[in-house]
């Protein structure tokens, strides 16, 4: 067996990042930038009001209470050209340009109008400036607005929409081919002959995928026949940046898939000292990256969060490769035995007072899958004999 960190090495390093594409801005979301962006317009374009309210001159406002007659109304989407005269005051509302002459807003809140409409009364007298956003607040001409190598969140996307950029350079998004292996496997709802299962992992894989900000690409289900196994290796490998399989690298007579990674890429078959998801078969095939990962239910999900996701993060050009870990309490006893293992235990986790806890998520076998959809992370345990109530315990978190 070979520890964890030294397996994510051997399949990282075989892992190359993917190219950089012109796309859309709308179809850039959690990529990363290929581009350093700086503004071509100032943002806000000109001064406008930040709160429902009146314009004003601010001299105008004290003493407080100050009365003003009423000369008009300022919608979003209004530019005023008419100067604002002294002892004015124009109803505007929050985005609307501010009409010359005018220095300050007074909120609606702290203003009463005659019934008439004619005047208002301010209750408060306010500085120049008062809820102003000036032009070019939030962005500047020139400014950069973001880095080449930026993750592209909601907020970044938003941020090129509000400068008008239509498209952006990003590294692509990896396109990742899931197929399942087995002859007992059944796909969709068909009756059961007896000794079948069904192919759950395909759909929790494509569905991995997905999460992980890249596109998945449903293989199929290969029978345990070598030839349909290297021809849809061959097929995902043709159409896809990497490929994942799941099933047939364990050490039974009909783990086929082991024995056709060696014959079409440089395969490393692994045995790592985790449980669950102990074997690993990777391999490149066409220097496309080819992940054979167990057949279990929980395993090939473990074994995905452990390898495929982080070399799926390096290939998409990210920074950060893993899942963050945080400090947690057990608050019941996590049990385990001495195996030469670290032990990812399905766990449920709140955070409370302050604290992360962590209870166990269901019955840890690596066929539980109903857990491991209970469970919203995985607790780290080094080899022993497990936590006890109380003690700090390591958390991946997988989700809220
Ligand atoms: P294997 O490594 O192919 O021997 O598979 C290990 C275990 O996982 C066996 O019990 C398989 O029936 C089960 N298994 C393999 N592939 C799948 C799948 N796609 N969906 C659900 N269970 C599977
Ligand atoms: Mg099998």
């Amino acid at each position: 067996m070979i520890p964890l960190d030294q397996a994510q090495e051997a399949v990282l390093s075989r892992c190359r990042r993917l190219g950089a594409v012109r796309l859309p801005t709308g179809e850039a979301r959690m990529l990363v930038s290929a581009e350093r962006v700086a503004a071509a317009e100032q943002v806000p374009a000109f001064d406008n009001s930040a709160m429902d309210g009146y314009a004003v001159r601010a001299e105008d406002t004290s003493p407080a209470p100050a009365r003003l007659r009423i000369l008009g109304t300022l919608a979003a989407g209004d530019f005023p050209r008419e100067a604002l005269s002294a002892g004015g005051a124009m109803r505007i509302m929050t985005g609307a340009a501010l009409p010359p002459g005018a220095d300050a807003v007074v909120m609606v809140e702290r203003t009463r109008e005659s019934p008439d409409g004619e005047w208002v009364t301010l209750d408060v007298s306010v500085p120049a400036g008062n809820h102003i956003r000036r032009a070019g607040e939030d962005m500047q001409p020139g400014q950069v607005v973001f880095e080449s190598g930026c993750l592209l969140r909601p907020a970044h996307l938003g941020t090129l929409a509000g400068l008008g950029v239509a498209t952006v350079s990003a590294t692509r998004r990896a396109r990742v081919g899931v197929m399942s292996t087995g002859d007992e496997l059944v796909a969709g709802p068909a009756a059961l002959a007896p000794g079948q299962i069904r192919d759950s992992n395909r759909l929790s894989l494509l569905s991995l995928v997905a999460e992980s900000g890249a596109e998945p690409v449903d293989l199929g289900l290969a029978r345990d026949d070598a030839e349909e196994i290297r021809e849809m290796i061959t097929r995902g490998s043709q159409t896809c940046d990497a490929v994942i399989t799941s099933g047939g690298v364990s050490m039974g007579s009909f783990d086929l898939v082991k024995s056709v990674l060696d014959e079409m890429g440089a395969m490393s078959w692994m045995q790592v000292a985790i449980r669950p998801a102990k074997p690993l078969a990777f391999g490149l095939v066409d220097d496309v990256p080819v992940f054979g990962l167990p057949g279990n239910t929980v395993s090939c999900m473990v074994s995905f969060e452990l390898f495929a996701r982080p070399a799926l993060m390096k290939m998409m050009g990210r920074q950060s490769l893993h899942r963050q870990r945080l400090a947690a309490l057990a608050c019941e006893p996590l049990r385990r035995w001495p195996d030469g293992k670290t032990h990812f235990a399905r766990v449920v986790w709140r955070y409370v007072d302050g604290v992360y806890e962590v209870r166990s998520a269901g019955g840890q076998g690596s066929h539980q899958l109903s857990a491991m959809a209970a469970a919203n992370g995985l607790a780290v345990l080094p080899d022993g004999d497990g936590v006890d109530t109380g003690e700090p315990v390591e958390l991946i978190c997988l989700g809220e």
